[in-house]
């Protein structure tokens, strides 16, 4: 009987763990697990703290039971110390030696520490683990902050602004970029901080924290010649690869520390998987490793060193970098390359801003949503998109349909042709993303009828 052995009981030790055992049941899949909360949904802490999702339990994707009912034997409490490749062995920190047959480190992320005075000082939090809702739901319950103070104005500090809001505390961000959602084209940012601004929050930005210092009114925070007060400060400025083990043991790392590993989500070493938030990610317009540590990405990835492990075919396809934020009402995501990263990998991007009614405007709740498509002047070739609306536009959605083109390698102009549902409370006979397309196409010929 086959023995595969996965550290790390999360998004992708879980993905891989089932996998195998959908495909071949008599395997013996045992997963180390250094935490008591296997299979949360790292993705909904925010929601438990805007007190949204209660109690804390709801948050597990599946219970331990369920765990169980398909034959994954989970060893909780239990950190993996060290890698015996030779051996074909891992020694838990108590001691204790788990042999397999072949390996998945799933050992994912951790929150990027900040380099700065005062950022252990009581009161300053990060959030990554169920221990760290914890502590930060604790705080807020017995310290009752008035004002908190996130740092970093990426997706897990704008979930965390608005969770945070909804507890009655004022919030205000600090984002060393120039604008909120570095990830999204500037202007998107912008508006996206105005929304903010009109909810009450504070929005400061172009700021790099300096340091933290404790004093009797509260924490305050230095930056570049700004101050501020807080109650609490939370710290949200990225995750980083947790693949320390792999590291010792020799697997070979990118300079991010992230595993390096092929489409089948092997490592350097033979038998050995990766997948997750500890391994690079294939990107497939880029067709090179990035990283990309993301909840979609990471189950995906676990599902194919899962059934690679067994030596089923199996290849991660790759990512477009798909990401989706709720803040308050509004929706913001991303598809494919932005206009600079198109550049930099050899397309010649040509990027078209439009804003168009998520559904016919006769019929009540129609709201503007915004949209930027960027795509290939030589090929035509759909390259990236990005949209920013109100929360029932069925921004996400949209960015999907997006998604799938990309994946199929549409011009932009073929997205006119996509047999896409129409009826006038949710879309329009053209629906937003096709309107993008032809003002893509009309701007295009404009440029070129202006060059001649
Ligand atoms: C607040 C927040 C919100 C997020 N929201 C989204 C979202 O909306 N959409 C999205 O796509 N992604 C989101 N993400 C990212 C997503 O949560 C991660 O990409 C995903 O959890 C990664 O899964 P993973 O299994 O690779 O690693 P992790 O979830 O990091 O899990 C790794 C596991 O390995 C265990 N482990 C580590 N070292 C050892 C060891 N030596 N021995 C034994 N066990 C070990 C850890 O205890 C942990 O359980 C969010 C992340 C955060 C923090």
């Amino acid at each position: 009987m086959m023995r595969l052995l996965i550290i790390g009981a999360s998004d992708a030790g879980i993905s891989a763990g089932l996998r195998a055992k959908e495909l071949e049941p008599e395997t013996e899949v045992s997963l180390l697990e250094a935490g008591s909360y296997p299979n949360f949904s790292i993705c909904g802490l925010p929601y438990f703290l805007s007190g949204e999702v209660q109690p804390w339990e709801r948050l597990a994707h599946r219970s331990e039971a369920e765990l169980a009912a398909p034959g994954l034997r989970l060893f909780l409490r239990t950190r993996a110390a060290a890698l015996l490749p030779e051996e074909r062995q891992v020694r838990s920190e108590d001691g204790r030696l788990f042999s397999y047959d072949k390996l998945i480190i799933a050992t994912g992320g951790r929150s990027r520490r900040l380099a700065i005075p005062g950022v252990d000082l009581p009161g300053v939090f990060s959030l990554r683990w169920m221990e760290d809702a914890f502590a930060i739901e604790e705080y807020v319950r017995s310290e009752q902050p008035a004002r908190a103070l996130l740092l970093g104005g990426g997706y897990i500090g704008m979930e965390m602004a608005e969770a945070l809001t909804l507890r009655g505390i004022r919030v205000s961000v600090l984002e060393h970029h120039p604008t909120l959602m570095k990830t999204l084209d500037a202007p998107l940012g912008a508006e996206l901080a105005a929304c903010l601004s009109a909810k009450g929050l504070g929005v400061h930005t172009g700021l790099r924290a300096e340091r933290i210092e404790k004093e009797k009114g509260g924490l305050r925070l230095v930056a570049d010649g700004f101050e501020a007060l807080a109650d609490m400060i939370l710290v949200a400025v990225g995750s980083e690869p947790e693949s320390s083990l792999a590291a010792a043991a020799g697997i070979e790392c990118a300079a991010n520390g992230a595993i390096c590993v092929n489409r089948q989500m092997e490592t350097s070493l033979p038998g050995i998987y990766a997948a997750g938030d500890c391994a690079q990610t294939w990107h497939a317009l880029l067709r090179r490793d990035t990283y990309l540590p993301l909840g979609s990405t990471s189950h995906k990835q676990g599902r194919v060193a899962g059934a690679a492990a067994l030596g089923r075919p199996a290849a991660f396809a790759g990512t477009y970098g798909t990401q989706v934020v709720k803040i308050f009402d509004r929706v913001a995501g991303r598809t494919g390359l932005r206009e600079e990263e198109a550049r930099a990998a050899g397309w010649d991007p040509f990027t078209v801003a439009s804003s168009h009614w998520d559904h016919k405007a006769y019929y009540p709740g129609a709201t503007r949503l915004e949209l930027r498509l960027t795509g290939d002047r030589r090929s035509g070739r759909l390259l990236g998109a990005q949209m920013l609306g109100e929360r029932g536009a069925e921004i996400a959605k949209r960015l999907d349909v997006l998604a799938a083109a990309l994946a199929s390698e549409l011009r932009v102009e073929q997205l006119s042709d996509l047999d896409l549902s129409y009826t006038p409370p949710l879309s329009s006979p053209w629906d937003p993303l096709q309107a993008a397309a032809q003002a893509w196409e009309r701007e295009l010929r404009r440029e070129a009828s202006l060059s001649v």
